[in-house]
């Protein structure tokens, strides 16, 4: 994974060193002496990662990822702190103001290649959604409201006792938190309700003389779906270098492999649970943002974005199979004097009740889309002319034989359909969109050849 790398430190022999061995990994590298030199550097292109050390100046390295975090164009930029940090309670300072890790000199090479990996990872995912959310947007939908945000859900899981005494601490420390403590064992190869948390704390603190249920467990979580987006904290003995670097690459979000105070734990639990709430936002509003896409608000049927491709993938299976498949346009006939009659809010009724007959007299595999003002497109997969003709002609009746009712004083309204019919020939064809073209045209020409008979009937096409 390639990416531009910042370094930032006031020996040059560490900045030499460093450089050499992000680039045998592939980074790109730029070395800094000083911070004002880095901002220079980040004005005139930001890079995917920043690697600082605190040198002698650990307030102004603070203040310089504080004012990172705080700007929208840099606040992704991942950072890693380097530094003495005499007591535990100096990294938690960098955390909180704004390092997404740190690490303690000398530390282990390993682990930082594997914390550059999972950092450039948990950006790139967030840099995804953001976009995607940014799409989004530009296509017109509203923005996600706030609303009700649920306790996040902390599943504490210790190979010993002592973590069930760092659980109290845990819900002391955690706002709007609800920290639970499991045995390991129950995890691995549990219910998926095992596995429903927002984050994960992995406590093998007590010693990893054997790593496999570690990552045993970690595999686990990251391939469950009930877990598959969970935050994962990995907290390990000290000398665990190996494991801490393997614990990264197979998914833990963040480890922590040194003394620490309980302080630090708690700040990277709540950065965690940030970060899910998040992303679980931004995934929602995409995934309704898709949905959106996809549908046509007066009916809640599919709409024509989402019908065409799905022709397309009838065709390529019809080629496939070498079995025909049907579609209907059906368009409601003078329904701008049923409009001009009865208003456009009867009419908008009148639209979702014939979306809901037709929905109602269709199979779950036959498409139905509005792909019009008040026109229908229906897709019947598997079909040919005798059974396409009697679809047509009952969905024809469905419409035509009964009133609708519309409007609080529930005024009768007569509605009728006419519907054009084409089938495919997939055998023949050289192109699936050409195929498709063809088969929307012929449906139309029957439609016309239908209102022209005098409207209320079906009409196949010839081709
Ligand atoms: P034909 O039998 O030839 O299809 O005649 P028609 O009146 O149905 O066809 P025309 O294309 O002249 O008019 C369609 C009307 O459908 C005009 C338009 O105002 C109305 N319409 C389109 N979309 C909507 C909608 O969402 N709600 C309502 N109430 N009316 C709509
Ligand atoms: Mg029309
Ligand atoms: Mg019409």
């Amino acid at each position: 994974m390639a990416g531009d790398i910042l370094i930032i430190d006031c020996v040059a022999t560490n900045r030499i060193v460093l450089k050499v061995k992000l680039l045998a990994a592939q980074y790109r590298v730029r070395p800094c002496a000083s911070l004002e030199e880095a901002e220079d550097e980040i004005a005139a292109s930001p890079p995917d990662l920043i690697l600082v050390d605190t040198c002698a100046r650990p307030s102004s390295v603070m203040a310089f990822c504080q004012k990172l975090k705080s700007h929208e164009e840099t606040s992704l930029i991942p950072i890693i702190a380097t530094g003495g940090f005499p007591t535990p309670g100096d990294r938690v300072a960098a955390l909180q103001a704004g390092a997404d890790d740190v690490l303690t000199k000398p530390f282990d090479d390993h682990i930082l290649q594997a914390r550059i990996r999972s950092l450039l990872r948990a950006r790139d995912a967030r840099q995804e959604l953001r976009m995607r959310e940014g799409t989004r947007t530009a296509l017109g939908f509203a923005e996600a409201s706030g609303g009700f945000i649920a306790p996040a859900r902390v599943l504490l899981a210790g190979t010993t006792a002592a973590a069930v005494g760092d659980l109290a601490a845990l819900q002391g420390g955690l706002s709007n938190a609800q920290v639970m403590g499991a045995p390991v064992a129950q995890i691995v190869g549990g219910p998926d309700a095992h596995c429903a948390a927002d984050l994960f704390v992995l406590d093998f603190r007590d010693g990893l003389s054997d790593d496999k249920p570690l990552f045993r467990l970690l595999s686990e979580l990251r391939s469950r779906s009930a877990s598959r987006h969970a935050g994962i904290l990995a907290l390990l003995p000290k000398d665990a270098r190996h494991a801490a670097a393997m614990a990264l690459d197979l998914g833990a979000s963040d480890i922590i492999c040194a003394d620490v105070e309980p302080e630090e734990i708690r700040h990277r639990c709540a950065v965690l649970l940030q970060a899910k709430q998040e992303a679980d936002a931004l995934r929602r509003t995409v995934e309704t943002g898709l949905e959106a896409a996809i549908t046509d608000p007066l009916t809640g049927l599919f709409n024509r974005r989402y019908a065409m491709p799905h022709l397309s993938r009838l065709s390529e299976e019809s080629r496939r199979n070498g079995r025909q498949f049907a579609i209907m346009v059906l368009d409601i006939d003078h329904f701008k004097n049923i409009n001009d009659r009865h208003g456009h809010a009867a009419g908008d009724e009148i639209l979702r009740q014939v979306a809901q007959r037709l929905q109602d007299n269709l199979r779950a595999v036959d498409l139905l889309a509005r792909i019009g003002g008040e026109e229908f497109l229906v897709a019947i997969p598997n079909s040919d002319v005798v059974h396409a003709r009697t679809a047509a002609e009952r969905l024809c009746a469905l419409v035509g034989t009964s009133p609708f009712y519309v409007g609080g004083d529930r005024q009768e309204v007569r509605v009728t359909v006419s519907v054009g019919v084409s089938l495919n020939d997939g055998r023949d064809a050289e192109d699936v969109m050409d195929d498709l073209g063809a088969l929307v045209s012929a449906a139309d020409v029957a439609l016309y050849a239908a209102k022209n008979g005098g409207r209320n009937k079906v009409s196949l096409s010839a081709a």
